[in-house]
């Protein structure tokens, strides 16, 4: 109880000031007094606060106490609420977020709300819920009379015996129950809600709910490695598609579990299909928590609940999950590690691959990073020695690799994207009974409008692009800045009526495999046609059941699916990353059409691939199909090496843009001499600023885009720089005009 005469200002200076984290884009914290009522010596590091912020209140975490402030004593304003009265996360991911946001150079605040699910930054308690174990009661067994004619409370009954210390409320989807069914056994007495005072650990056994796979040589050696190492170590596992890559993880996970240690694994945003999860659900009978877009906010709280407090055995997630706390961290893995989306490309641009090794670091855990096509900075990780490789060479059971072969389509007839000679070759697979992947990574009918008597081509109005022609429904699409409008029918510049679509696109290619091949189902795969929320997993579900069809997709198709049946894969178009300005082209497009290649023949089935393109002589193309990915990765290292690119030098990217292109540039003008002139005052040696240079597309969504380079020799003078650097340019008067970000490491350019 407080007295007024404690609430004498006395008091008040004598307790500490909090230095709160608040979600705003400013690199600083703020002051406030503590809360009425609150101790001091409650208010603690990595606890929140509710606080008054302008004319609104704001949840933010203490990230510092002090005995002083800039701020005058009067100006000083109370927090309204403590909300926590332990930190709300534990010390390694505290530190993982403190590190994230200077390495990142990005503001705490909102390094933590990037961190934080919805609800915990909206003020929620980080409290297991009260009524959250279901438990049967005493005498209650499987074969109760109450329940002989209720098969699904029956089988609820087994479950729940299998859970002696109660299976929590959060995790009862996983299992197949509702609350309904759970709520039926309740008003019969035959089960209870009880809520958790201590945590226990359930230890179903045995831990497996089935049987591993035999691991075969090589799998065996990668997991001696692993097994054999206590403490940090990152591997990368560099297993060529179908290789059994995923079997390795399952046999790591059981590792850590048998340790009584949790797994987080990491897949990319595109591997999160249906077929992925049941591989993970199906080995092991801990809980196996699930970070899905599909989750509301709570249930996406109740998951974070189970990782931190060691409920879940397994957590597997997208991105953000590298931030998912865990009470016995024990291995982290990092499937498909090249993956783009691993890396956030707005507000806090981090890469979660990268802090998954920071994390590892921290915790003092395995870090296994797995890939057909490891990215260059990985390999280049394992010759400086830091990661350990482990290669798994052969594709697993009997599978084989496919058999890769280039066309050579110039001035060959294509229809909708098909030349002859493979739609000659598709027949053949499809009359064999098998199925074939067709992949062009285009979506809509076709990428161009083009007025065929005077070549005016549409394009958009807020970008430096064309629009793209869609079929169903008919329309012309931005898809850069996501503008529609109808299709011309007249050309606006010489009123003709000759209108033609250019090249193809997914729809077009579609709409012309089911001309040629009209008693076959053709099924397309890409944004557009997977919008509705199961169309994945019933499209999957088709493709699995067997039989001959066709695939028609985008990189969706690509990614980590295993397709038994698919016998051949068609690369419609190879020739864009040959001349991307981008110096990450060619990799990128390597690890495209290996990832693509090896949807191929995955089982008994041998797998054909065939890419059409336009430069059948192109040494990296000859490279890929004779010599594979390492051969491409070899060459391309040597080549970043002579070049100082990444990651043989370190960058960042300052990017800015405006109404007016030359608000942008001055901005970036001025920060490129203040830089260099504390460049030269801090003695700062092997920085070169390049730029200001308009962006690749200057105008996007009616901005003017430009970026200013930033390259180093080392690391932490690159650090040393942006630690001086960044302050001032947040401070600068055009920096208000313009809207500006820093990304470092950035994965495009
Ligand atoms: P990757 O992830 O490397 O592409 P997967 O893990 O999907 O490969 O494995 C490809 C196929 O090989 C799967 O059907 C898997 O069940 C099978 N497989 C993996 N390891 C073995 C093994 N040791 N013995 C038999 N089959 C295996
Ligand atoms: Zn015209
Ligand atoms: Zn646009």
């Amino acid at each position: 109880m407080l007295t007024s005469a404690h609430c004498s200002q006395e008091y008040f200076e004598s307790v500490p000031i909090l230095q709160v984290a608040l979600p705003s884009p400013l690199r600083r914290l703020f002051d406030y007094r503590s809360p009425v009522g609150v101790r001091a010596e409650d208010c603690g590091i990595g606890q929140r606060v509710r606080v008054p912020f302008g004319n609104r209140q704001m949840v933010g975490v203490i990230a510092g106490l002090s005995d002083t402030s800039e701020l005058p004593a009067a100006k000083l304003k109370r927090a309204l609420e403590l909300i926590d009265l332990q930190p709300l996360l534990p010390e390694s991911l505290w530190q993982l977020c403190t590190w994230t946001a200077s390495y990142y150079q990005h503001g705490l605040g909102d390094t933590l709300s990037s961190a934080l699910p919805v609800l915990l930054r909206q003020g929620e308690p980080a409290l297991a819920r009260q009524d959250r174990l279901w438990k049967l009661t005493t005498g209650t067994y499987p074969e109760h009379p109450a329940i002989a004619r209720a098969p699904k409370q029956k089988e609820a009954v087994q479950i729940l015996a299998r859970h002696p210390h109660g299976l929590s409320h959060a995790l009862i989807g996983q299992w197949g129950l509702t609350r309904d069914c759970l709520e039926a056994l309740e008003r019969k007495g035959l089960a209870e809600r009880i809520s958790q005072s201590h945590h226990h650990v359930d230890e179903p056994l045995p831990l497996l709910r089935e049987a591993p796979l035999t691991a075969n040589s090589e799998q065996s050696e990668a997991l001696a490695e692993i097994v054999a190492k206590q403490g940090f170590a990152t591997w990368l596992l560099e297993g060529v598609t179908g290789s059994g890559k995923t079997e390795v993880y399952l046999q790591a996970i059981e590792h850590a579990l048998r340790q009584h240690k949790q797994a987080l694994v990491l897949i990319p945003e595109i591997g999160l299909t249906p077929q992925t999860l049941e591989r993970f659900r199906k080995r092991f009978s801990v809980p196996v928590v699930i970070l899905h877009s599909g989750l509301n906010d709570r249930e996406r709280l109740d998951a974070w609940i189970a990782a931190r407090d060691g409920e879940a055995g397994v957590i597997i997630g997208t991105r953000s999950a590298i931030f998912t706390p865990l009470a016995r961290p024990g291995l982290i893995i990092v499937d498909e590690e090249h993956d783009l989306s691993y890396k956030q490309q707005e507000g806090l641009r981090y890469n979660a691959r990268d802090l998954a090794v920071y994390r590892g670091h921290l915790e003092q855990t395995g870090v296994l990073l797995g890939s057909a096509t490891p990215s260059l900075e990985s390999l280049h990780n394992v010759q400086r020695g830091r990661y350990q490789r482990l290669r798994l060479t052969q594709r697993a059971g009997n599978a084989s690799p496919p058999r890769f072969e280039c066309l050579d389509i110039r001035s060959r007839p294509l229809d909708g994207g098909l030349s002859r000679p493979l739609t000659g070759l598709i027949g053949e697979h499809l009359r064999a009974g098998n199925q074939v992947l067709v992949f062009i990574n285009r979506r809509g009918f076709a990428p161009t409008l083009m007025c065929h008597d005077c070549g005016w081509i549409a394009e958009c109005k807020r970008c430096d692009a064309r629009m793209t022609v869609h079929q169903a429904p008919a329309h012309l699409h931005c898809h850069h800045c996501g503008s529609q409008r109808a299709v011309d029918r007249h050309c606006p510049k010489c009123n003709g009526e000759d209108l033609r679509p250019l090249g193809a696109g997914t729809e077009r290619t579609e709409e012309q495999l089911v001309q040629s091949f009209p008693d076959v189902p053709v099924m397309r795969i890409d944004r557009d046609s997977m919008s509705r929320k199961q169309a994945m997993a019933d499209m999957l579900r088709r493709i699995h059941s067997g039989g001959r069809c066709i695939l028609v997709g985008t990189q969706m198709l690509a990614k980590g699916h295993h397709f038994p049946d698919v016998t051949l894969v068609a690369i419609l178009d190879a020739d864009g990353g040959l001349f991307s300005a981008d110096f990450r082209g060619p990799e990128r497009m390597a690890q495209q059409i290996t990832q693509v290649a090896g949807r191929a023949g995955r089982a008994d089935k041998p797998g054909q691939v065939l890419i059409q393109t336009h430069m059948a002589e192109h040494p990296l193309l000859i490279d890929l199909t004779e010599h594979g990915y390492p051969a491409i990765a070899e060459r391309e290292l040597a080549a970043r090496q002579s070049a100082n690119l990444p990651p043989y030098s370190f960058i960042a990217l300052l990017r800015a843009e405006a109404n007016a292109a030359a608000l942008a540039n001055q901005f970036l003008e001025e920060a490129c001499s203040w830089a260099e002139q504390l460049c030269t005052d801090n003695t700062l040696q092997g920085i070169e600023l390049l730029g200001p240079v308009p962006s690749p597309m200057e105008r996007r969504a009616g901005r003017f885009r430009a970026q200013l380079l930033i390259q180093a020799g080392q690391r932490s003078v690159l650090h040393q720089l942006l630690h001086i650097w960044l302050p001032q340019l947040e401070v600068h008067p055009l920096a208000r005009k313009v809207r500006w970000s820093l990304d470092v490491d950035p994965l495009d350019m």
